[in-house]
């Protein structure tokens, strides 16, 4: 314990970490702020992680023990595991979901069929670029997608075989809104805040997931004209992420 007084009672130490808590939760408390884009919020975030990592990187390289053993080994050993941990996760989320995902569901890119012709007419309408489709086996009519380096849309074989027409178009519209608006980034990251942030409950996260989901209902009513196809599908199932 005396390493963590005497860490304390150095001034730049100090400053350095009452500086990092203090915006920890200033940005814990902006990312609530109900007029920010999606991609505000990831940017918040990420600063809100970092300003978490600063005071643990501090004391890592700047442990003022003599030795490594006891509390001070004990405390320096964790503060490396969480930066360790906090990074890698950030890092395989962003760079390696895209690639473990289809593993994790058995499934290959589809570059054919009617779905992945209508997806590509779909972004070819919005002029955005289309992202890669994957169906997956599973009755439960399932459909979510992920954002960042290589977009993708994965759906159900039960979500293809229940839906019909303009309201698989709706799913994919609203999917295509999620990564268009990178909800699917902002998603990951609130769980790794959730997991690593003490000031997670602050976020008030729920609103924020609520406000995504009604902007890309929002899109899909903006593009068909018309809530009817978008109602279909929900009530023939539930549009999860
Ligand atoms: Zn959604």
């Amino acid at each position: 314990m005396s390493c963590l007084l005497s860490l304390f009672s150095n001034p730049v130490y100090a400053s350095i970490s009452f500086t990092a808590l203090f915006l920890a939760i200033a940005t814990a408390l902006a990312i609530r702020h109900k007029n920010l884009s999606d991609q505000h919020r990831i940017r918040l975030t990420y600063a809100h992680l970092a300003m978490l990592l600063l005071p643990l990187a501090f004391f890592s390289q700047h442990m003022p023990c003599k030795s490594i053993g006891g509390l001070c080994g004990v405390i320096s050993a964790f503060s490396n595991s969480v930066i360790l941990a906090l990074v890698s996760i950030v890092i395989i989320g962003y760079f390696f979901l895209p690639l473990i995902y289809p593993v994790l569901y058995r499934t290959k890119r589809q570059k054919n069929g009617v779905l992945f012709a209508k997806l590509e007419d779909l972004s070819a309408r919005l002029r955005i670029r289309s992202p890669r489709l994957f169906i997956f086996d599973g009755s439960l009519p399932l459909a979510f997608s992920i954002s960042g380096l290589m977009p993708a849309i994965f759906i159900s074989v039960g979500m293809q075989e229940l839906l019909r027409g303009r309201e698989i178009d709706a799913v994919l519209l609203h999917e295509l809104n999620h990564i268009s608006n990178s909800a699917p980034n902002l998603r990951l990251l609130l769980k790794i805040a959730r997991v690593f942030s003490p000031f997670y409950a602050i976020m008030n996260t729920s609103p924020i997931l609520l406000a995504g989901e009604r902007k890309a209902d929002a899109f899909v009513l903006g593009v068909q004209q018309t809530s009817l196809y978008l109602n279909s599908a929900k009530g023939k199932t539930e549009v999860e992420s």
